[in-house]
C-alpha cells in the first residue's frame, strides 16, 4: 500500500498538504479556507470527513486559516505544540492533539516528529520528520535558514518538501518595503531559491529521491526559476536523478506516491496526476517528474 503526498496549495495565501496511507489521512497545515480545502480534497477524490487528523507547523494565518472550521465541521483533531496553541488565532478547533518538539507522535499510520526551525511566528515554528511504511518524509515550508537539526533530520529521507520562497535578485528589486524585504531575507524569514540550492549542493542526503518545492512567492519568484535553480544545483552535485516537483498557490500539485518496501511494481496503476517513487528505483534513468499535462486547475480568490 503506497504512501501518498499531495500539496493542495502552497504559498503566502495558504498552505495545505495531504498525507495518506490506507485509512490514515493527515493534513499538514490548513491554511486554505475550510471550503477551499474541502474543494481541493474533492478534486483528488478524498472526502473531507475522511481526514483523520491535522498537524500545524505554526500560527501564521497562511497555515491556520481554515483549521478551526475544518476541524469542527468534519470532527478532525488538530495537533499542535503548546506554544502554537497559546497563540492560536481561532476559531477554536473540535479537539486538540498535543505535539512536542523532538518527541515522536504516532498519528494514524505516521510517526511525526516536530522540531523547531528558524522562522518568525509569535510562538515556535516547527518542521516535521515523518516516518512512514515507505520511508521518511521531511517537511519544512517556513524556514529562514537551514539549521543543523534540519540538515541532520532530512538526511535520510526519501522525499523532502522544502521552501523555495524567492529569487534573491527578484526580492531585491521587487516592490516590497525595505523592512519587509529584510524580514523575508532574514534568518527568521523565508528560504530563497539560492539557499535551497546551497542545501542541495552541500547537504542533500543520498537517500533523497524527490524534492517538492513549496511556498513560492508569487511576487518575488517564478516557478520556472525555482525549478531551474534547484535542477542546476542537483546537476552540479551529480544528483540529476532526483525528481523535482514545483507546487502552486492556485492549484493542486500532482500526487507523489511512495511505494513501500516489497510492493509489487505496477501494483497501483498511476493516474495522470501521480508520480511514483518505487522503493528500489533505479537512479540513473529517472524521467522528469513535473507533469503539467492533466493538472486540474482550481480557482481561488486571491488573498
Ligand atoms: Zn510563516
Ligand atoms: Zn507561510
Amino acid at each position: 500500500m503506497p504512501v501518498l503526498l499531495t500539496v493542495l496549495g502552497s504559498g503566502s495565501a495558504g498552505n495545505a498538504t495531504l498525507l495518506q496511507h490506507g485509512e490514515s489521512r493527515v493534513l499538514i497545515d490548513v491554511g486554505l479556507s475550510c471550503r477551499e480545502t474541502a474543494r481541493r480534497l474533492g478534486a483528488i477524490g478524498v472526502a473531507p470527513e475522511s481526514v483523520t487528523a491535522a498537524v500545524i507547523t505554526h500560527a501564521h494565518g497562511d497555515h491556520t486559516r481554515g483549521a478551526g472550521l475544518f476541524s469542527r465541521r468534519y470532527e478532525v483533531p488538530v495537533h499542535a505544540t503548546e506554544a502554537t496553541r497559546s497563540v492560536w488565532p481561532g476559531p477554536e478547533v473540535w479537539s486538540w492533539g498535543r505535539l512536542e518538539c523532538d518527541a515522536p507522535a504516532d498519528i494514524g499510520a505516521f510517526r511525526i516528529t516536530p522540531f523547531e526551525v528558524s522562522h518568525d511566528a509569535d510562538a515556535e515554528t516547527v518542521a516535521f520528520h515523518v516516518e512512514t511504511a515507505a520511508g521518511a518524509i521531511g517537511f519544512a515550508t517556513d524556514v529562514g535558514v537551514t539549521t543543523a537539526a534540519l540538515r541532520s533530520r532530512f538526511r535520510r529521507c526519501r522525499l523532502l518538501v522544502m521552501e523555495s520562497n524567492h529569487a534573491t535578485d527578484l526580492l531585491r528589486v521587487g516592490p516590497y518595503a525595505a523592512s519587509t524585504k529584510a524580514r523575508i531575507a532574514g534568518e527568521r524569514g523565508h528560504l530563497s531559491n539560492e539557499a535551497l540550492a546551497r542545501f542541495v549542493r552541500e547537504d542533500l542526503g543520498a537517500s533523497v529521491e524527490c524534492l517538492v518545492l513549496a511556498h513560492l512567492s508569487r511576487v518575488n519568484n517564478l516557478p520556472e526559476l525555482a525549478e531551474m535553480t534547484c535542477r542546476e544545483a542537483l546537476e552540479a552535485s551529480g544528483r540529476s536523478d532526483v525528481r523535482v516537483v514545483v507546487t502552486r498557490q492556485d492549484r493542486v500539485t500532482e500526487t507523489v506516491r511512495l511505494d513501500a518496501r516489497g510492493a509489487r511494481p505496477g501494483l497501483a496503476a498511476l493516474s495522470g496526476r501521480q508520480i511514483a517513487l518505487p522503493f528500489q528505483q533505479p537512479v540513473a534513468k529517472a524521467p522528469r517528474c513535473t507533469a503539467p499535462q492533466g493538472r486540474r486547475r482550481t480557482a481561488e480568490a486571491p488573498v
